[in-house]
């Protein structure tokens, strides 16, 4: 009964550069088993000398970790997936030593990647078995922060997600108080906090959502005396605050200190989302130099 083994970049050089190995096996043991009786090279990164797995070696099958399910004993049956996750035990970082270099692959001249606790893998192992996030996105995401101009309704669900996700750092900025008006759709809120500052019921959401989150709040409206301080010292800025004279200042902060500027806006059903980097392409302004009616976001200066 054939079963998939998904093979993880930095171990590709010790399974002739191959991503995915067929295997017959009955459980998840049986097939690492064989895959490294093949590829012996590989055993002694997965395994320890007591022949168990390494505690910084994570098997799934499909989307399960066997530690959860009969360790090297759980079945696996014709069409399963088994995947291998590497991640880094205590902080050392095993996996950058066997992979010869740096595994989380920042380019050139980039800071390394901050490791993932294994209270972090566990956490985000839906993440981690996704090839198109993997370890290596998930500590790009760790290493990543985005300041949040705004945690109302654009705000509060992006924030919780954001933090969910596993971003790093999150800067807030707001000056508002939470008012019973707000609670229909400024999720970071609960009624509890109707009368608090925005931020300190945002602060609070989040670190219950993820305490891995860094959280920085700017109790403050964002103007332009203080937003070129504020934006560079995050990766992306993130405009919440639906209204014109911000999503202005906030383009034009953005092109200056060269920050992708994210974008949202609703009306009743209808919205907009985009991404405007000077860098790399057009910025707001190239769009619409100067505010015009009939655009969403027009007829609500302050509220969002
Ligand atoms: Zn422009």
């Amino acid at each position: 009964m054939p079963v998939t083994i998904t093979i993880p970049t930095p171990l590709r050089q010790f399974a002739d550069g191959q991503s995915e190995i067929q295997i017959d096996a009955r459980t998840a043991g049986e097939a690492l088993d064989k895959l490294t009786s093949t590829h012996s090279e590989l055993r002694r990164h997965l395994f320890n000398d007591q022949n168990a797995l390494r505690n910084f070696v994570n098997v799934y099958v499909n989307d399960e970790d066997i530690r959860h399910a009969n360790g090297p004993d759980t079945p696996v049956k014709e069409g399963d997936t088994i995947l291998i996750v590497p991640s880094i035990a205590g902080g050392a970082a095993v996996l950058d030593e066997i992979a010869g270099k740096d595994a989380g692959g920042p380019e050139a001249g980039m800071p390394a990647l901050p490791m993932l606790s294994n209270e972090e893998v566990a956490r985000y192992s839906r993440h981690l078995i996704m090839p198109e996030v993997g370890m290596t996105g998930q500590r790009k995401l760790k290493a990543a922060s985005v300041l949040m101009i705004g945690t109302g309704g654009l705000g509060a669900p992006l924030g919780m997600y954001l933090a969910a996700a596993g971003v790093g750092r999150l800067g807030l900025v707001d000056f508002d108080v939470v008012d019973a008006s707000n609670l229909q759709r400024q999720i970071f809120h609960g009624t509890k906090d109707v009368g608090r500052p925005k931020i300190a019921s945002a602060r609070d959401r989040i670190e219950d959502i993820n305490p891995h989150v860094e959280i920085e709040t700017h109790d403050t409206k964002l103007t332009s005396a203080n937003a070129l301080n504020l934006f560079v010292n995050y990766d992306v800025i993130v405009d919440g605050t639906d209204n014109f004279p911000t999503r202005y200042l906030v383009n034009d902060a953005c092109v200056l200190t060269g920050k992708p500027n994210v974008y949202g806006s609703i009306f009743r059903f209808e919205g907009q989302a985009s991404v405007f980097w000077a860098e790399r392409g057009p910025c707001y302004r190239c769009l619409y130099p100067e505010p015009e009616s009939g655009l969403p976001g027009v007829r609500r200066q302050s509220d969002n």
